[in-house]
């Protein structure tokens, strides 16, 4: 678990592999990215945000 507050020098990281496949790949986590991911997967659709 990253701790709390997140900074600029401990930024979330995520090691595990990429997804084999996804419906769509977002490029970038700002709040377009991350609104527009959580409205897709609403729908069920599968997304790769990358930030
Ligand atoms: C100092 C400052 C203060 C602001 N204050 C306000 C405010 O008070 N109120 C307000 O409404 N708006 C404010 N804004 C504007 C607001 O931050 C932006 O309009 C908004 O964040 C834009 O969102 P976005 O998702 O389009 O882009 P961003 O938030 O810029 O997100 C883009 C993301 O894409 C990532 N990215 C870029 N290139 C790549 C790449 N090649 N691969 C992977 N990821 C990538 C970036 O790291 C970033 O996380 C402020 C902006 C600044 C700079």
């Amino acid at each position: 678990m990253t701790a709390f507050p997140i900074t600029e020098a401990m930024p979330i990281q995520f090691g595990g592999p990429l997804p084999g496949a996804a419906d769509v790949v977002i490029i970038g986590g700002g709040i377009i990215g991350v609104t527009t991911a959580l409205f897709l997967a609403r729908r069920n659709i599968s997304v790769t945000l990358v930030e």
